[in-house]
């Protein structure tokens, strides 16, 4: 089985949250391959922690997926404040004679520094076209987390386990390490609360991770954070707002200053991405058009509804509003000829991570968060069919069938993008319904 092979065989996905499957990233054939440690979402902790405690297995993941895609040089961002990361990586680069392939480039403690597009401008000084993904300008990114599960996969390992912070208003912060298909809930309890109600909790980071709706759910191979506030925070109270009520706001009050615009990262990356004209469609009612499109370039970083707007408007969810009617018409976004070029304000108007922490209301929750050893040992997992862009996986197992851990249960269908899933317990497979995969521990 060759390299690539072994990466789809185990499951390997986007481990920093957006889960497209790493073997189809890998076969493309690109001059950089980079790796976002930036870990740019306030409070999460598991990417800086993981280089320190497997640098060896993420840079021999990290070379190999350089390799694979015949990359000239490989290249790790992390933020320039872990320096005792930064320093380790260079100590285990020269140990693991790679100096010559992989280099660490300190980053600026910004938001989004971990935005795949801000990754490739900060590290190679390219900016990717609009709507475009970074092979157009020569590269591949991959998270470090995906690193080591690269790594992992090489030694026949298929991704069952999954690092998750759980940090926020908690009696205890900290990072553990989980079955996939693990209960959400019995996660949650590691931080020392065992009754949620009067609480809200953020499946990923702050600026871009949704409030769930209830705590049921299941461990995914992207889940990377979870953020348990007081359901009256100001920061829940923002982002559980309905679609319909945003846009009575937005339609009501804002006053076109165009900060949303001027410190929007896409916009100063060079594209023509301009929220507050969003505004304006939504609040003049207008029906959208073509004239409309550049909607659809919004990454939905969050920086523009929750730190940009200084009335606190919702200009996200007026490009998402705008984005969606624009779909709905069959428009899609058409790029302009020509190379980009970053602003030239840009480097006047970048996001210091302490002042959003700040302005998110989660300066006391802005704590390390030490990996524990403290971890769940579920009776019962579920693993989800989909937990990575593209088809669900396919159940290649039956209700009733006996699984080990790390066995294939799910495998990509024939034809399709996707990622297979495995047994992350040794077990009984239960039920097999449209959605997941449950497996009773014996
Ligand atoms: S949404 Fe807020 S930041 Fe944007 S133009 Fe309106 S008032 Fe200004
Ligand atoms: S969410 Fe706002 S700031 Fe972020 S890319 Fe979209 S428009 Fe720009």
């Amino acid at each position: 089985m060759n390299l690539l092979e072994m990466i789809k065989d185990a499951g390997v996905i986007g481990a920093g949250g957006a889960g497209f499957p790493t073997h189809v990233k890998l076969a493309s054939k690109a001059e950089f391959l980079l790796m976002n440690a930036a870990e740019c979402e306030p409070l999460l902790r598991v990417d800086q922690q993981l280089m320190e405690l497997f640098a060896d297995e993420i840079l021999q993941g990290f070379e190999a997926a350089g390799r694979l895609v015949e990359a000239k040089e490989a290249i790790i961002g992390i933020k320039e404040k872990h320096k005792d990361v930064i320093r380790h990586l260079n100590e285990r680069i020269q140990v693991l004679k790679l100096g010559d392939y992989i280099r660490v480039q300190a980053l600026k403690d910004v938001y989004p520094a971990g935005d795949e597009q801000v990754l490739v401008y900060e590290l190679t000084g390219r900016v990717v076209p609009e709507a475009g993904i970074p092979i157009q300008v020569g590269c591949v990114v991959v998270n470090s987390e995906t690193a080591l599960n690269i790594y992992q996969a090489i030694k026949g390992n298929p991704v069952t386990e999954k690092y998750i912070t759980i940090t926020g208003d908690v009696p205890e912060k900290l990072t553990v390490k989980v079955p996939v298909g693990t209960p959400i809930i019995d996660v949650l309890k590691l931080s020392g609360i065992e009754d949620f109600q009067g609480y809200s909790v953020i499946d990923g980071g702050p600026m871009m991770g949704p409030v769930m709706e209830n705590l049921s759910g299941f461990v995914t191979k992207k889940t990377k954070g979870l953020v348990i506030l007081k359901k009256q925070h100001d920061l829940i109270r923002r982002k559980s707002m309905t679609v319909d009520q945003s846009r009575r706001i937005n339609r009501a009050t804002c006053e076109q200053c165009r900060m949303c615009t001027d410190l929007c990262p896409r916009f100063l990356l060079g594209h023509d991405l301009q929220p507050h004209k969003m505004m304006r469609v939504v609040g003049y009612g207008i029906d959208p058009d073509k004239t409309q499109e550049m909607a659809m370039l919004c990454c939905q970083c969050n920086l523009c509804e929750l730190f940009a707007c200084p009335i606190g408007l919702y200009p996200r969810a007026a490009n998402m509003f705008v984005k969606q009617q624009l779909l709905d018409k069959g428009i899609r976004y058409e790029c302009k000829p020509g190379e980009l070029q970053a602003r030239e304000i840009r480097k006047f108007r970048l996001l210091p991570s302490k002042r959003l922490v700040a302005r998110l209301g989660l300066y006391p929750y802005d704590k390390p968060a030490p990996m524990s050893e403290k971890t769940v040992v579920p009776d019962q997992v579920s693993i989800a069919l989909v937990q990575h862009v593209g088809a669900p996986a396919k159940p290649i197992v039956t209700v009733g069938q006996r699984v080990e851990a790390g066995q294939m249960i799910g495998a990509i269908p024939e034809g399709s993008l996707g990622a297979a899933i495995h047994a992350s317990i040794a077990g009984t497979v239960t039920e097999i319904s449209s959605a997941a995969i449950t497996i009773r521990r014996d």
